[in-house]
C-alpha cells in the first residue's frame, strides 16, 4: 500500500515580529536566506532515506513568511523536494505569504509554473487600524492587490487567514471583516480567535481583549455566515468550499504521517513525533538538535485521537475507534449523551460531532473524554 506523507518546511524570517505571535519566528535576515536554503536541502537529503517507501501527497512551505525567501529560492527547495523524495503528481503544494510580499504577477507565476498550486494569505483583517494593533506590516490594499496577483497568475485554491477579537474589535467590524474576506472569493478561510500568549508583546501590555461572550458571538456568527453560503466547516477553526479543505492540515488531524524540516519544525513519523529545536544558528551550522522526541505509547495514540477526532466535523465514530484499538467505546456515551442533553454535541450516522456551541468548549469535553479513557485498560 502507498504510504501517503506529508512535508512540512519551515521558514523562520519575518519582516518584523507581530504583536501577537509565538511562531518560530525572526526579523528577516536577508544574509542568512542562501545559507538557510542550503541548510534545509542538506536535511532534506539526509531524510530521504527514511520516507523511501513514502509518496509524498502535501507539501507545504509555512513560517514565518515563506514569501520573503523570494520565487528563485522557493523554487530550488521545492525542485529539491520533489527531486529527494517520491512526490505525486497531483500533490497539494501550498505557500504562506503576506500580502506584501505577494503582490508582483511575475513572481507569483513563476512560483505557480514551478508546481505551487496553494497560497495562504495572511490576511488577518480588513481593517488598516487593526492591522496596525497588531503589528502587521500590510495594508487591505495590498491583500487586495495579492489576491489579484495570485488570481492573474493561475492560483485557483486560494486560502485567507482571518483572526477575530483584536483589541477593541466589535462583533459587527468582525463582520465586516468576514465579508470583505468574502469579497475576495477564496476557496479557504481559516479564522482564529486572538489570543495573548506568555511572551508576546500582547500580552505583557495586559490589553483588553474582546471578552469571552464577545469572541464566542463572533465565532457563532462566523459558522452560521460561512454555512449559508454554502462553506463547509471541517474542523474548529477552518472553512472550505466544497472539496477545498487542507489537504496538509488535514494529514495532522487525521494523524497520517508528515516529516518538518527547518528549525521549529514538527514531524509525526511511523508512531513517533519529534521537533527541531528553534535554533537558526545550530541548524546553519548543521548542527541542529530534537528538542522533543517521543515514541507514542498506545494511551498516547488514543488521546491523540480521541482530541484529533473532536476538532474536526467528521467527529468520533464509535465503531471507527472500536475496530482501531480494540476497545470498548461505551463508557464514553454517558457523558456524551449529557453533551447531545446540552446541546454541544450530536450523534449523526452513528458519529458524535461536536456543534458550533460544543466547538467553543472543546478544551473542557476534550478533558473530559480523556479522564474516562485513563479508566480504560490500555495496557
Ligand atoms: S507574519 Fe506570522 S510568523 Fe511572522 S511574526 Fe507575524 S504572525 Fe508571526
Amino acid at each position: 500500500m502507498i504510504k501517503s506523507l506529508g512535508i512540512y518546511i519551515h521558514v523562520p524570517f519575518c519582516k518584523q515580529k507581530c504583536v501577537y505571535c509565538d511562531f518560530y519566528s525572526l526579523p528577516r535576515r536577508e544574509e542568512d536566506m542562501d545559507a538557510y536554503v542550503s541548510a534545509l536541502e542538506r536535511q532534506l537529503s539526509q531524510f530521504s532515506p527514511l520516507a523511501a517507501e513514502c509518496t509524498v501527497t502535501s507539501i507545504y512551505f509555512g513560517g514565518g513568511t515563506p514569501s520573503y525567501l523570494g520565487p528563485d529560492r522557493l523554487c530550488r527547495l521545492l525542485r529539491k523536494v520533489r527531486t529527494t523524495f517520491h512526490t505525486a503528481y497531483v500533490a497539494e503544494i501550498t505557500l504562506e505569504a503576506n500580502p506584501d510580499s505577494a503582490s508582483e504577477v511575475q513572481d507569483l507565476t513563476a512560483l505557480r509554473r514551478a508546481g505551487f498550486n496553494r497560497l495562504s494569505l495572511g490576511m488577518q483583517s480588513a481593517d488598516d487600524g487593526e492591522l496596525k494593533a497588531l503589528g502587521r506590516v500590510h495594508t487591505m490594499a495590498q491583500t487586495r492587490t495579492a489576491v489579484e496577483a495570485a488570481r492573474k497568475a493561475g492560483f485557483d485554491n486560494l486560502s485567507l487567514d482571518l483572526i477575530y477579537g483584536p483589541p477593541g474589535q466589535t462583533p459587527a467590524r468582525w463582520r465586516d471583516n468576514l465579508a470583505a474576506a468574502m469579497a475576495l472569493h477564496p476557496e479557504h478561510l481559516s479564522c482564529y480567535g486572538l489570543k495573548a500568549e506568555p511572551g508576546t508583546p500582547l500580552y505583557d501590555r495586559r490589553e483588553t481583549l474582546p471578552g469571552d461572550e464577545a469572541q464566542a458571538e463572533m465565532y457563532l456568527e462566523t459558522v452560521e455566515t460561512l454555512e449559508a453560503r454554502g462553506w463547509q466547516q471541517y474542523e474548529i477553526s477552518n472553512f472550505a468550499r466544497p472539496g477545498r479543505e487542507s489537504r496538509h492540515n488535514l494529514k495532522y488531524w487525521t494523524r497520517q504521517g508528515y516529516l518538518g524540516f527547518g528549525p521549529g519544525a514538527h514531524s509525526y513519523f511511523q508512531g513517533r513525533r519529534f521537533a527541531w529545536s528553534r535554533d537558526l544558528d545550530a541548524f546553519l551550522a548543521g548542527t541542529p538538535s530534537l528538542s522533543e522526541d517521543q515514541t507514542l505509547t498506545r494511551r498516547d495514540t488514543v488521546e491523540e485521537y480521541l482530541m484529533l477526532r473532536l476538532r474536526l466535523t467528521q467527529g468520533l465514530h464509535p465503531d471507527h475507534f472500536e475496530g482501531l484499538f480494540g476497545l470498548d467505546f461505551s463508557p464514553f456515551l454517558p457523558f456524551l449523551e449529557r453533551c447531545e442533553a446540552a446541546g454541544y454535541a450530536v450523534r449523526r450516522e452513528g458519529a458524535w460531532h461536536l456543534t458550533p456551541r460544543g466547538f467553543l468548549v472543546s478544551n473542557q469535553i476534550i478533558g473530559e473524554l480523556l479522564d474516562i479513557s485513563r479508566a480504560l485498560n490500555l495496557d
